[in-house]
C-alpha cells in the first residue's frame, strides 16, 4: 500500500446535480491515494517532473499548478464548489470577504469611472467607496437600495460598477435584483452583488441578472466561526481574463488550511441554512409580540415592507432578525448585558447565536447622521440566530428583556 496505484474515474456531471448534492460532491479532485475526504495540500510550491514541464506551465500550455498564490487543489475544490453552487462559470478564492469585495471592484474600475452603490452595505465597504476610491478618481454615489426610483435616477447617468447586498447589513433591506441589473446594464455598469447573507442555499444572483457574484466566506460558508475566507464569482471572461491577473500578481490568496475549512463547511451549508431560517423565523415570532420590543424586521415575516420581493428571490429568508428594544441605549445595554446563552459579537453566521448593537460597533463609525438614513437607532439589536435549539435562545431573550 504505498500509493502508487493511477485511477483516474471518469469525472461525474455536475449539471444533473442538485444544490445538496453539489455542496457535498461537486468540485472534488482524488488525489493518487483516492481518499474519501478532500485532501488538504498545505504547500507553497510545485515540483515538476522536467524543466520542459517547467517551461509549458510558465507558458500557460500546462494546467500544473505553479505556486500557491496563483492557485493551490484544496483552493480549486473550494472555488470549484462554490461556482457550482452559484451557477458561476469561474471563481477565485480571497483571504476574506472585504478582499473580494475590493479585488472585484479594484477589476472593474479605474481612474474617471463611477460606481452607483447602496447605501445599506457592510460598514468597510463605505470607507472603500468614501475614501479609498476617490484617491484614484473613482467617484461613488449612494442610494437607498430598496427605493427603485434612486436608482433608476442615478443610474439614469452611465456608471461602470454596481455594487449592493440583499439582504443587507442590518436592516435587512431587499434590493429587486432583477430590476436594479436592468437599469446598471443599460447604463452600461458591471452589477457586483453581495450574497453573503442569503448563501447560494437561498439565492442565486445570476439567475437574475448579476454579473458579479462576491461572498465573505467568513459567514455562513464556514459556520463555525473558525476562518475568514471570501469568493468573487462570474463569467470566464472576468474571473479569468480580468480578475486573475491582478489576483495572482498582488496576492489576496486564501490560505489552503482556510480553504480546506471552507471547503468541508459547504458539506453542511444547505442542513445549517435550513435550520438558521427556522431558528429564526421562531425568534422574530417571539420578538415581534413582546411589550418591550418596538419593531421586528425580519424578511420571512408579512410584515416586512419587501416581504414579497423577497419571497420571489429568495427560497427562505435567513439566519438573521433585527429588532428595536424600547427605552433607548440604556435599556438595550442593559438587556445585552443580561444574556446568558447569546453571546455578545459582531460577527454572523455563526453556529452559536450572537447579538451585536450596530450603533456603538459596526456602524459606529459612519456617523449618527447615516445611521438615521439607515434606520440604526439607539435601541437597534441585529441578532445572527444560531443552530441551538430555538427555545432555548427565545427563552434567554425573554429572560434578557424582562417583564
Ligand atoms: C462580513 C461581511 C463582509 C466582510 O467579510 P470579511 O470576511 O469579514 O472580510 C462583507 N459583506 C458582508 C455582507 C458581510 O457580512
Amino acid at each position: 500500500m504505498d500509493g502508487t496505484i493511477q485511477r483516474k474515474k471518469a469525472a461525474p456531471d455536475i449539471r444533473n446535480w442538485k444544490p445538496q448534492t453539489r455542496a457535498v460532491r461537486a468540485g472534488q479532485v482524488r488525489s493518487n491515494f483516492d481518499e474519501t475526504s478532500e485532501a488538504l495540500f498545505l504547500t507553497s510550491g510545485y515540483a515538476y517532473n522536467s524543466a520542459e514541464e517547467a517551461e509549458a506551465t510558465f507558458k500557460g500550455e500546462s494546467t500544473h499548478f505553479q505556486y500557491s498564490r496563483f492557485g493551490n487543489p484544496t483552493v480549486s475544490m473550494f472555488e470549484n464548489r462554490l461556482a457550482a453552487l452559484e451557477g458561476a462559470e469561474a471563481c477565485r478564492a480571497t483571504s476574506t470577504g472585504m478582499a473580494a469585495v475590493f479585488y472585484s471592484l479594484l477589476a472593474l474600475l479605474k481612474t474617471g469611472d463611477r460606481i452607483v452603490a447602496a447605501r445599506q452595505l457592510f460598514g468597510s465597504c463605505h470607507y472603500i467607496i468614501n475614501e479609498l476610491l476617490p484617491k484614484y478618481g473613482i467617484r461613488g454615489e449612494f442610494v437607498d437600495g430598496g427605493d427603485l426610483a434612486q436608482w433608476e435616477k442615478a443610474l439614469s447617468t452611465p456608471a461602470n460598477a454596481v455594487l449592493f447586498e440583499s439582504p443587507s447589513n442590518p436592516m435587512l433591506d431587499i434590493v429587486d435584483i432583477q430590476a436594479v441589473c436592468d437599469l446598471a446594464h443599460k447604463a452600461g455598469a458591471t452589477v457586483v452583488l453581495d450574497n453573503a447573507f442569503a448563501t447560494p442555499m437561498l439565492q442565486r444572483p445570476l439567475e437574475f441578472g448579476a454579473d458579479v457574484v462576491v461572498h465573505s466566506a467568513t459567514k455562513y460558508i464556514d459556520g463555525q466561526g473558525r476562518t475568514l475566507g471570501g469568493a468573487i464569482l462570474g463569467s470566464r471572461a472576468f474571473i479569468i481574463d480580468k480578475l486573475q491577473p491582478i489576483i495572482r500578481n498582488t496576492g489576496p490568496a486564501l490560505s489552503p488550511f482556510n480553504a480546506w475549512v471552507l471547503v468541508k463547511g459547504m458539506e453542511t451549508l444547505g442542513l445549517r441554512i435550513d435550520r438558521h431560517c427556522a431558528n429564526a423565523r421562531k425568534v422574530a415570532d417571539a420578538l415581534a409580540t413582546h411589550p418591550k420590543i418596538g419593531r421586528v424586521l425580519y424578511p420571512g415575516r408579512p410584515d416586512h415592507p419587501q416581504h414579497q420581493l423577497a419571497a420571489k428571490q429568495m427560497s427562505n429568508f435567513g439566519g438573521v432578525v433585527t429588532f428595536d428594544i424600547r427605552g433607548g441605549k440604556h435599556a438595550t445595554f442593559d438587556a445585552l448585558n443580561r444574556l446568558k446563552l447569546v453571546d455578545i459579537s459582531n460577527n454572523l453566521g455563526d453556529a452559536k447565536s450572537m447579538v451585536t448593537h450596530p450603533a456603538t460597533t459596526t456602524h459606529m463609525r459612519i456617523g449618527a447622521e447615516e445611521r438615521a438614513k439607515l434606520g440604526i437607532g439607539d435601541g437597534t439589536v441585529r441578532i445572527s440566530v444560531g443552530l441551538e435549539d430555538a427555545d432555548d435562545i427565545v427563552g434567554d431573550l425573554v429572560q434578557a428583556l424582562g417583564s
